[in-house]
């Protein structure tokens, strides 16, 4: 029998196989989801030049202080050139709108909600205190050309796209997508268009392990459904050992027909391990080839979904060079009691929610290992320490907050 091994032993063994892949270059188009692996630094001061704030009026301060009408010059509009400016006239404002540069002279802007026609036309008159430097932005304030912008590792979302785009940088460094092959195994499997008969039934691990890897960023390639026997296991895992990662359901437990640890053994993989002390889940298999990481995953649908989040999600993410690949769990309240029996650890689907400040983990109602709609009625893993039997409602938890529920 292949010896248990703790959860956290074999997360470690996975995200040490599991090593950054080369890394790519994205356009600024493609980049989002993904991890950059270079220091972004500004190309040039922003602003450019000094700007207006607001929609109104560019003075020179001491001018409105006086208290004087002021006559209307220029109007200055977003986009103006600085350079074609001419300089405020004494007691002259020009009209200027929110992003246009301010012509030499004028230190403050006051905005047109503070403005009255003035006696004749083109005068204005302003209502102070102003002082100087209101309503305008310096070159430079926003940042300064040089500047540190974006990490080497940040995680590459709208603002840093936006980011990135304010400073030219339409191509960048990125880590490298994960190509993951997707098998599953079972001669009672058949493909879920058709109508399953005797004692058949619809391959729905296939498509929920895709689904999950490409959440988790990766580019999936479907291998359908391989039956339990040798030769064909063997031709069918072929096809998706020349992905980064090769995603298996089924055929790993005890089962005589259960020949996927075999077969991968036939065709030179190195097995890491075969059993983990995780419940659902304690038959997995990891194992490598070249490059290749192999997951076999086991066939209980909610087993199968468990092990690819804690395991193959953050294998997929180490490949993609994310610095931090792992679950980072919050701490969570358990609303209802849950027991298990001891000596494995147990990752519960929860309905978790913030209720007055703190995390509550509401225990989802399951037929068993075979109730793929249970999870998805739950949005988080509560974690139970292997050792301990009983956790009473209001006992505190790890709780991994599962990134395609966050909204719901
Ligand atoms: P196995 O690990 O192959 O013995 O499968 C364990 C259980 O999971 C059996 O009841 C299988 O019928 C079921 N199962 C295996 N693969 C799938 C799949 N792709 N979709 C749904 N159920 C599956
Ligand atoms: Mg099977």
């Amino acid at each position: 029998m292949p010896e248990m091994i703790a959860v956290e032993r074999a997360l470690a063994l996975v995200l040490e196989a599991a090593r950054p892949l080369p890394p790519a270059e994205a356009d600024l188009g493609e980049a989002e989801g993904r991890i950059l692996l270079e220091e972004i630094r500004a190309d040039r001061d922003q602003p450019a030049w000094d700007k207006a704030l607001m929609d109104g009026y560019a003075v020179a301060a001491a001018d409105v202080a006086a208290g004087q009408e002021l006559a209307v010059g220029a109007t200055i509009a977003a986009g103006a050139d600085p350079a074609s400016l001419a300089p405020l006239a004494p007691r002259e404002a020009a009209r200027i709108m929110t992003g246009a540069p301010l012509p030499p002279r004028a230190d403050a802007v006051v905005p047109v909600e503070q403005s009255r026609a003035g006696a004749a036309p083109e005068r204005v008159r302003l209502d102070g205190p102003v002082r100087p430097g209101d309503h305008l932005a310096r070159r430079g304030d926003d940042v300064r050309a040089g500047a540190t912008l974006l990490d080497a590792g940040d995680l590459l979302g709208a603002a840093e796209i936006g980011t990135l785009a304010a400073c030219g940088r339409i191509h960048v460094k990125v880590g490298g997508i994960p190509h993951v092959s997707v098998l599953a195994t079972g001669d009672e499997l058949v493909p879920p268009e058709e109508v399953p008969e005797g004692g058949r039934l619809r391959n729905s691990n296939g498509p929920m392990l895709e689904a999950l890897a490409r959440r988790a960023g990766a580019r999936v390639t479907s291998l359908g459904i391989a039956r339990d026997d040798q030769k064909g296991l063997r031709r069918a895992l072929e096809a998706g050992l020349d992905a980064d990662a090769l995603v298996l359901s089924g055929g790993v437990s005890m089962g005589l027909y259960d020949l996927v640890g075999r077969v991968l053994r036939e065709a030179g993989a190195e097995i890491l391990f075969e059993r983990v002390a995780i419940r659902p889940g304690k038959p997995f298999t990891f194992a490598r080839r070249g490059r290749t990481l192999v997951f076999g995953c086991p066939g209980n649908p909610v087993s199968s979904y468990v092990i690819f989040q804690v395991f193959v999600r953050p294998a997929l993410r180490r490949l993609a060079s994310h610095p931090r690949p792992e679950w980072t769990p919050i701490a969570g309240r358990l609303a209802a009691p849950v027991t298990q029996r001891p000596g494995r650890a147990g990752f519960v689907q929860v309905r978790a929610r913030w209720h007055g400040g703190r995390l509550e983990a509401d225990p989802v109602p399951t037929s068993g290992s075979a109730d793929l709609a249970s999870c998805a009625r739950g949005n988080a893993l509560a974690v139970l320490t292997p050792s301990v039997a009983e956790f009473p409602a209001g006992s505190e938890v790890p709780v991994i907050l599962l990134d395609d529920h966050a909204d719901r």
